[in-house]
């Protein structure tokens, strides 16, 4: 795996750790920082620029880290910075994402839904050239998916393990829609699957 360790720039690293910061306070993140070993980003939130932050399975353990800091509520919490980190990346950099709000309003949902996760997609790939990452459509499915998933890079498990970006996902859509779907993760690199892949279901009622 060490081959494949990509790089994540400071932007998205500190999207991530301001997100942490948000939904677990400053105590829980400096403690988590702390287990991962991330210690340097304690009071020192890295810049808003595309510089490299940290390794892929540095993010990989900050992930783990918060997964063990909060037990069996950690699927919920982890979604939530999931979210978080979508809304902070709108918020932050919105000439980044390129998504115009406007546009979009006059696009079935569907359409909505591919439009969102396609400017994901080349808001990852312009952050990093390194991502592997693109849209599935098929069979009348949605489906968004990372074959360079930074959540669990160098991670195994039983069952799909990248909450977060379950959040984010879910996030983006409803940011494209205004509404909430079910949005799951069918395969997981750290399962042995070759992508992690976040399928989106119906919309909750
Ligand atoms: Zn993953």
């Amino acid at each position: 795996m060490a081959e494949n360790d990509a790089v994540i720039v400071n932007a998205l690293v500190r999207q991530a750790l301001v997100a942490a910061q948000e939904v677990m306070g400053e105590n829980g993140l400096n403690t988590v920082l702390r287990t991962s070993g991330l210690q340097r980003f304690i009071g020192n939130l890295p810049p808003e620029d595309l510089k490299p932050g940290v390794k892929a399975t540095e993010y990989a353990k900050l992930n783990e880290a918060i997964e063990a800091f909060y037990g069996r509520g950690a699927r919920g919490m982890l979604r939530r910075i999931g979210k978080a980190s979508f809304q902070y990346a709108v918020r932050e950099q919105s000439s980044l994402m390129g998504m115009a709000g406007v546009a979009l309003k006059l696009l079935p949902q569907r359409q909505r839904i591919l439009f969102v996760l396609n400017n994901v997609v080349s808001a990852l790939k312009k952050t990093n050239p390194q991502v592997d990452a693109w849209v599935e459509d098929k069979e009348g499915k949605i489906a968004f998916v990372e074959k360079t998933c930074a959540i669990c890079m160098g991670r195994h498990s039983t069952q799909p393990v990248c909450y977060l970006y379950i959040g984010s996902v879910g996030e983006a859509v409803k940011w494209a829609t205004g509404l909430d779907y079910d949005v799951r993760e069918t395969h997981c690199i750290a399962k042995g699957d070759s992508f992690c892949r976040f399928e989106i279901g119906e919309p909750f009622s």
